[in-house]
């Protein structure tokens, strides 16, 4: 990146420029104080965050590879444009009939033993919760990350009345420990350097100073552990509620969603009213698109489905689980023009598509006061002066270039543009009609102009071919520094050399290719389909689920059961593990454990969080993600798969199923108190964007597939 510095009215004016990755270009203009119409703390903040050349870099490398990785995934998924419109409809029906949903699925889930209740503001759902703790007479909260919950200040609130909680998202807890807010809705520590992590935890935890990334991972992970223990109570958000069952889905990467809701008694799960989808299928759907949206994955780590509280004869699970129904501004924004926000799935997507959120950062978006939104980037800035006042977070729309980059990356299709223009108008339907009267005439000229040449196809492409011509003509930069207009800014920056193909054509090449790759997938897909041969290793769904497992790092052993004891022996003995965290006798093959144990292998089915690997069966798994999935009850403890370092799965190749809604339609998902759903081990990248492995949950995971 260069700078420079122009003259212009007596001020000067720094530009930065330099390339983007994708071979577009962008300027940087500070724009004078005189001429600055942004609130003041908002204006002082995108100044200090411009300034700072470590955030630059932090939110660059974080918004290239977020980028990146969905780009990838979304072009890996046949129809992904198809799936997201249907999304797209799937949630505007949903938020259509609130009411009704609402009712179902609070019905569903008090038959399913959850306590619900309801809240209309931020006092009220943090009164509810400070009730719940004085009741089950509690001291320490571990909280697993909620956006809901940093709406509402239910930290502040809590720690007024004296209870102790604890952040157990690393980067949450990253960043409770330095006395900050989330700076990103996914990746709340973006703005931090490992150096900057390393001293927080050289001074707020007494450790060493190190700014080797696994081992301040494996610091909080240590620092954590007896804090999901030792909590009487467990907090989380939910990203989806489904109306049919009543369930309650709750994503985390890392496994503290998972340590969160199962192992203190009590549970509480926060929810924004509008964070219901009507069926499991919708919730298949939408479990499909969000993790690719949010980090590229085809499918988060652990994904918990959750129906009821403990039931008699269950190992583990909290004896209850309350669910309080936010709705703190929701159902008046339903009423108003801005009501597409709520069709939000808090995926980060647009957030790193956003050319403004990538140069300011999620702290530099304020309110009038100087508040921190709990909101920040495109839909921050809808979403907050639609909750919290137009007066107060209004200003936010305007750090926006409307390039529409947040639409084209939203996995839901939301007209982010559409909505901040609403908001620049005041949170009020902008009428055409009243707009024109009020153009400047010169702008009116340019707009008639503009749509004469739009509304014709040709027009339309004779006027690109005439406007790629004339800028080629006068691109050259030598060209550009003799006009003494603009000396200067041919010295300072490039200006980028025009494609003599128009944008409609290139945008057609890039189209053709992506079929291309389609194409070759599907037939791909047709040739395992028509070739006929079901015993080949190439088509079957195990060797389908090996390589999406071992892609996840997870390891895939085929065996028969003859074999079976000597493979966990061996893993065993490889780690130097002397002893077992397993499900009972009767969840596992016949026999299996009294081998292991005759081989001198201590086996325990009681919470040990000193027992360094997990044995467990699986209900299921998914072809498609590499995934297992694993039902609580009477004699399969979930903690099995989620405390130990080591988790080794049994599974048979004949419950394989080729994807997650063929799983989310089994009864069993339904009847359980709580399902799992794994994919690989638990992982983290709230350091520097560094993929680690193993930050809650196990750091192996090996499956043992019966082939049977
Ligand atoms: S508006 Fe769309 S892209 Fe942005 S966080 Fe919500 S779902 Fe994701």
């Amino acid at each position: 990146m260069r700078q420079a510095y122009c003259r212009s009215a007596g001020e000067d004016i720094r530009c930065d420029a330099g390339n983007l990755k994708s071979g577009g270009y962008w300027i940087r203009i500070q724009i004078p104080a005189p001429f600055n119409l942004m609130p003041d703390y908002f204006d002082t903040q995108i100044r200090a965050a411009l300034a700072n050349t470590g955030l630059q870099e932090a939110l660059d490398a974080n918004a290239e590879r977020r980028i990146e990785a969905r780009l990838q995934a979304n072009a890996a998924l046949p129809n992904h444009q198809v799936l997201r419109r249907r999304a797209h409809s799937v949630r505007a029906s949903t938020l259509a009939k609130l009411d009704e949903y609402l009712e179902q699925f609070i019905t569903k889930a008090q038959l399913n033993g959850l306590i619900v209740h309801r809240a209309a503001d931020a006092a009220q759902a943090t009164q509810i919760v400070i009730e719940i703790a004085r009741e089950n007479n509690a001291h320490l909260v571990a909280k697993s990350k909620s956006m809901i919950s940093e709406e509402i200040g239910l930290n502040h609130a809590l720690e007024a009345v004296g209870l102790r909680v604890v952040e157990t998202d690393l980067g949450e807890y990253i960043i409770q420990l330095r006395g900050e807010r989330p700076a990103h809705i996914l990746t709340p520590a973006v703005h931090l350097s490992r150096v900057d992590v390393g001293q927080t935890f050289h001074e707020s935890l007494g450790l060493p100073f190190s700014d080797d990334v696994p081992t301040l991972v494996a610091a909080a992970r240590q620092a954590l552990r007896m804090v999901f223990l030792e909590a009487e109570i467990g907090i989380t958000g939910v990203n989806f509620g489904v109306a049919e069952s009543g369930t309650l889905c709750l994503v985390t990467n890392e496994g503290n969603g998972r340590m969160v809701t199962t192992l203190p008694p009590v549970h509480i799960a926060l929810m924004g009213i509008e964070r219901l989808v009507p069926t499991l299928d919708n919730l298949a759907l939408l479990l499909t698109l969000l993790p690719r949206a949010a980090t590229g994955q085809k499918i988060t780590v652990y994904t918990n489905l959750i129906n009821s509280p403990r039931r008699p004869g269950d190992p583990d699970g909290p004896r209850q689980r309350h669910l309080i129904l936010v709705d703190n501004g929701r159902e008046a924004l339903r009423q108003s023009p801005l009501a597409q926000a709520l069709l939000c799935i808090r995926c980060g997507a647009c957030l790193n598509a956003c050319p403004v959120f990538r140069e300011i950062g999620g702290h530099a978006y304020v309110g009038l006061r100087g508040e921190i939104s709990t909101y920040p980037g495109p839909i921050g800035a809808i979403i907050s002066p639609g909750l919290f006042g137009q007066s107060e977070f209004g200003h936010l729309a305007r750090a926006s270039s409307l390039c529409g980059a947040c639409k084209e990356a939203c996995p839901v299709d939301i007209d982010l543009p559409k909505l901040l223009l609403r908001v620049r108008a005041g949170g009020i339907k902008i009428d055409p009609g009243r707009a024109k009267q009020t153009l400047p005439g010169l702008v009116a000229i340019g707009i008639r102009a503009f749509t004469w040449f739009s509304i014709d196809v040709r027009r339309f492409r004779l006027a690109q071919r005439m406007l790629g011509f004339f800028s080629r003509i006068l691109a050259p930069r030598s060209l550009w520094m003799h006009l003494p207009v603009f000396t200067g800014w041919g010295y300072s920056k490039d200006f980028p050399r025009p494609d003599l193909r128009s944008f409609r054509r290139r945008w057609m090449s890039r189209q053709s290719a992506i079929s291309v790759i389609r194409e070759s997938r599907d037939s791909l897909d047709q040739l395992s389909e028509t070739s006929g041969d079901e015993s080949s290793d190439y088509q079957s769904l195990a060797t389908r689920f090996a390589i999406e497992l071992m892609a996840l790092g997870g390891e895939f052993t085929l065996c028969s059961r003859s074999d079976l004891a000597q493979y966990i022996l061996k893993i065993l003995h490889n780690h130097n593990i002397g002893s077992l965290l397993s499900w009972e006798t009767d969840q596992l093959p016949n026999s299996l454990l009294e081998a292991i144990q005759t081989a001198g292998i201590q086996v325990s089915h009681d919470l040990d969080p000193s027992i360094r690997a997990g044995l467990t069966g699986t209900l299921a798994a998914v072809a498609d993600t590499g995934t297992l999935v694993m039902t609580g009850g009477p004699g399969r403890a979930l903690f099995s798969s989620l405390l130990p370092e080591v988790h080794i799965a049994i599974l048979r190749t004949s419950d394989i199923r080729e994807s997650l809604p063929q799983v989310l339609g089994m009864r069993e998902i339904q009847s359980a108190a709580s399902v799992v759903l794994i994919s690989g081990p638990s992982r983290t990248a709230d350091i520097e964007m560094t993929l680690t492995i193993g930050v809650h949950g196990p750091r192996e995971l090996y499956v043992l597939c019966l082939d049977e």
